[in-house]
C-alpha cells in the first residue's frame, strides 16, 4: 500500500494552501521554539561554571532571568504551534471531510448499495480524523525536529569533538533501529482500523433496523453478532497496542543507554580536565533533549502508516466515479412533461458497459425491467399496477435517474432523459416515495428542503390550497413543530400528506406518486385524494397504485408483471373490455397486491 510521495504532496498542497498564513506562522513558532530549545541549556552551563569559578552574584542573577525569559518564551511560542497547528488541521480535515461528503452523496445508489452507513461514516470522520495529523503536524514535526537533532549535534560537536562524535553515532544507531522496528506496528493497526469499520458499520445499520429487530424478536441474535464482534476486536486491539508497547519499550531501554553514553564520556573527560562541570551537564542535558526529537520522529513516522491507510481508503472513495453521466445541458421545457419509454432493458446487477447485442437475449430472471415502452403524452395520467416486486418502483427510479438502464431510451419533456443535468431533472420532476423520510428538524425544513428562499406565505398558501389547513392547525406549534427522527411522532398517512407538500413546493412538470401499501383512515385516505387531485393538475402524473380506486384519475393503464407489460392501454377502453386484466379487477374489487 506504498503512496507515492507525490500523492501525499497532492494533499497538503490542496488542503493547506488556502490558509497559507497560519502555516507559515505555524512554522515560525515551531522553529523558534526550536532555536529557543537549544539555547537554553547554554545558559545553564555558563551559570554551573560561573558559580563553581565562584563569578559575581550579578551575573549569576543576569543568567538566571535570561534563562527564566527564554524558558517562558519557548513555552509561548509552543502554545502558538499547538493553536496554529489545531486550527489548520481542523480546517484542513473538515474541507475535506465536507468533499467527501459532498462526492458520497454525488455518487450514484449503487455505490450506496454497497457501502453500509456506518462504513462510510468511519471514511468521511474516522479516517479523515487520523489525517489530521498528518496536515498540522508530520511534516512540520518531522522536519523540525530534525532540524533539532541536527543542531543539537552540532552544538555538541562544538562542546567537545568525542561528546558530540560518539552521541551523533549513537543518534543514528537509535533512530534506524527504531524506523527499522517501525513495521510491526503496521499491519495490527491496519486490522484495527479495518475491524472497527466493521463495527461502527454493524451498529449503524441494527440501530436503523431496531423496530424490525425488536419486532421479529431478533434481538438476541443482534446481541449475539455485538459480542463476537467486541470478541473478535479485542485481541487486534491487545495486538496492535503490543506492538505499539514493544516499540515504546525499545526506546525507552536505548535513550537509557544513550545517558549512560553521555555521563561515561563527561566523566571521562571532566577526570581528564579536558571539560569543565557546565560542559559536563551541556553534554548530558543535551542527550536528554535528543530524546525528544528521536522520539517524536518514529511517532511520526509509525503515524504515517496509519495516515498511509487512511489515505488510501479516502482516496479510494473519492476516485469512484459515478455510473451516473452527468454531462447533458439540454434543459427540460416548462410546464407538463411527457414521457416515454422506448424498449426499456434494466437490472439492478449487470453493468452498464454490457455489451447491446447480448442485452437483448438476457437470461430472464436477471433483469428487473424487460423490453418495456409506453407514451405518455403531456398533462395526462399514467396508473401503473402490479403485483409486488414487478418493478413499478423501478420505473420512479429510473425517471429520477437513479440508475441508469442498460438499452432503450427514456424521454422526458421530448428530449433523451440522459441529455438533462442531474439537477435540473430533480427539481423538475417530484417523487412521493412508498415510505417517505422525515428529517429531524422544523415541519417548515421538512417541507422546504431546508431552503430559505421559499417564504412561510407560500408554504401556508399550499397548504391551505391543498386543504391541509386545518391538519397545520392540529400541529402544536404550526410550522415550527419539531419532528423526531424516523417520521416519529406521524402518523404514515401525515408523512405522506407532508410529501405531497413537499413535491407540490417543487412546481414539477412530472408528478410520480409510489403510494403507500398501508391502509390510511377514510378521513385521511379523502385529504391525500383532494391532495393529490390539486397537485396533478396540469403535470403530467404516474401513479403506483395500490389501491384501485387511487387510479380512477387515469386517463391510461399499465399492468406490471414481473418486467414487462401485462396490459397497456386507455384506462376507459380497458375498463369497458370485459376480458381485459383490468376490468376483471375492477370486478372482482381487490387490492391490485392481492389481485390476478
Ligand atoms: P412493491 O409493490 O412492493 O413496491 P415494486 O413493483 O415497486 O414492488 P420494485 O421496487 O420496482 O418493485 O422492485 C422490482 C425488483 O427489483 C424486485 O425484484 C426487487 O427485488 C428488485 N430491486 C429493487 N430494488 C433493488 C436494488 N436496489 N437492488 C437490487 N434489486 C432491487
Ligand atoms: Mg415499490
Amino acid at each position: 500500500m506504498q503512496i507515492p510521495f507525490k500523492q501525499y504532496g497532492s494533499l497538503l498542497a490542496d488542503y493547506l494552501k488556502p490558509q497559507r498564513g497560519r502555516v507559515i506562522g505555524l512554522a515560525i513558532a515551531l522553529l523558534s521554539s526550536i532555536v529557543l530549545q537549544i539555547i537554553n541549556p547554554q545558559i545553564l552551563g555558563y551559570f554551573i561554571d560561573t558559580a563553581v569559578e565562584g563569578g559575581s552574584q550579578q551575573s549569576l542573577l543576569g543568567a538566571a532571568i535570561a534563562f527564566t525569559a527564554i524558558a517562558l518564551l519557548t513555552q509561548v511560542f509552543s502554545v502558538a504551534a499547538t493553536y496554529l497547528g489545531e486550527t489548520v488541521a481542523w480546517s484542513a480535515t473538515n474541507a475535506l471531510r465536507v468533499d467527501l461528503a459532498a462526492h458520497c452523496l454525488r455518487l450514484d445508489l449503487s455505490f450506496h448499495k454497497a457501502h453500509t452507513p456506518g462504513e462510510l461514516l468511519e471514511r468521511v470522520d474516522g479516517d479523515v480524523n487520523a489525517l489530521s495529523r498528518f496536515f498540522s503536524q508530520l511534516v512540520i514535526h518531522v522536519l523540525g525536529n530534525g532540524i533539532l537533532l541536527a543542531g543539537i549535534l552540532t552544538v555538541l560537536c562544538f562542546e567537545n569533538r568525542l561528546a558530540g562524535l560518539s552521541l551523533s553515532a549513537f543518534a543514528v544507531v537509535a533512530l534506524s533501529l527504531l524506523l527499522g522496528l517501525r513495521s510491526l506496528a503496521i499491519s495490527p493497526w491496519a486490522d484495527y482500523r479495518q475491524i472497527s469499520a466493521e463495527f461502527y458499520g454493524f451498529i449503524g445499520e441494527h440501530v436503523a433496523g431496531r423496530e424490525d429487530i425488536r419486532a421479529n424478536g431478533a434481538v438476541h441474535y443482534v446481541l449475539r453478532r455485538f459480542y463476537e464482534l467486541l470478541q473478535r476486536w479485542l485481541p487486534v486491539y491487545q495486538r496492535a497496542r503490543f506492538a505499539s508497547t514493544v516499540l515504546w519499550a525499545t526506546s525507552v531501554g536505548l535513550f537509557t543507554i544513550g545517558n549512560a553514553i553521555a555521563l561515561a564520556v563527561s566523566a571521562y573527560l571532566w577526570s581528564q580536565n579536558a571539560i569543565t562541570l557546565g560542559t559536563a551537564y551541556l553534554i548530558f542535558h543535551y542527550t536528554n533533549l535528543l530524546a525528544q526529537p528521536i522520539e517524536r520522529i518514529r511517532e511520526e513516522l509509525e503515524q504515517l502508516q496509519q495516515v498511509e491507510a487512511s489515505i488510501h481508503r479516502v482516496r479510494e472513495v473519492l476516485n469512484v466515479q459515478s455510473m451516473l453521466s452527468n454531462q447533458g445541458h439540454c434543459s427540460l421545457p416548462m410546464g407538463a412533461l411527457p414521457v416515454s419509454f422506448k424498449q426499456i432493458w434494466f437490472s439492478y446487477e449487470t453493468s452498464k458497459h454490457q455489451n447491446p447485442e447480448r442485452a437483448k437475449f438476457p437470461a430472464p430472471q436477471n433483469w428487473t425491467l424487460q423490453d418495456l415502452s409506453f407514451y405518455l403524452p403531456a398533462g395526462q395520467v399514467l396508473g401503473l399496477l402490479g403485483r409486488t416486486g414487478s418493478g413499478k418502483s423501478t420505473i420512479a427510479r429510473l425517471l429520477l435517474r437513479l440508475y441508469d438502464i442498460q438499452s432503450g431510451q427514456i424521454h422526458l419533456g421530448g428530449g433523451a432523459i440522459a441529455q438533462v443535468p442531474l439537477s435540473e431533472l430533480r427539481q423538475r420532476v417530484g417523487l412521493v416515495t412508498q415510505d417517505v423520510q422525515l428529517f429531524q428538524a422544523t415541519v417548515r425544513d421538512n417541507l422546504t428542503f431546508f431552503d430559505p428562499q421559499i417564504p412561510d406565505d407560500t408554504i401556508l398558501q399550499t397548504l391551505e390550497d391543498l386543504g391541509l389547513a386545518p391538519w397545520l392547525r392540529s400541529l402544536p406549534n404550526g410550522l415550527n413543530t419539531h419532528l423526531g427522527s424516523d417520521s416519529s411522532g406521524l402518523s404514515a398517512g401525515q408523512a405522506q400528506l407532508l410529501a405531497l407538500v413537499r413535491v407540490f413546493l417543487k412546481n414539477p412538470g412530472l408528478v410520480i406518486l409510489d403510494e403507500a401499501s398501508s391502509r390510511l383512515d377514510p378521513q385521511t385516505e379523502a385529504l391525500i385524494e383532494q391532495a393529490i387531485n390539486k397537485l396533478l393538475k396540469d403535470r403530467t402524473g404516474i401513479i403506483i397504485a395500490h389501491r384501485l380506486q387511487t387510479v380512477h384519475r387515469a386517463d391510461q393503464i399499465l399492468i406490471l408483471e414481473q418486467g414487462q407489460v401485462l396490459e397497456y392501454g386507455d384506462r376507459s377502453t380497458l375498463a369497458n373490455q370485459p376480458h381485459s386484466r383490468f376490468a376483471q379487477l375492477l370486478k372482482t374489487g381487490i387490492g391490485v397486491g392481492e389481485g390476478g
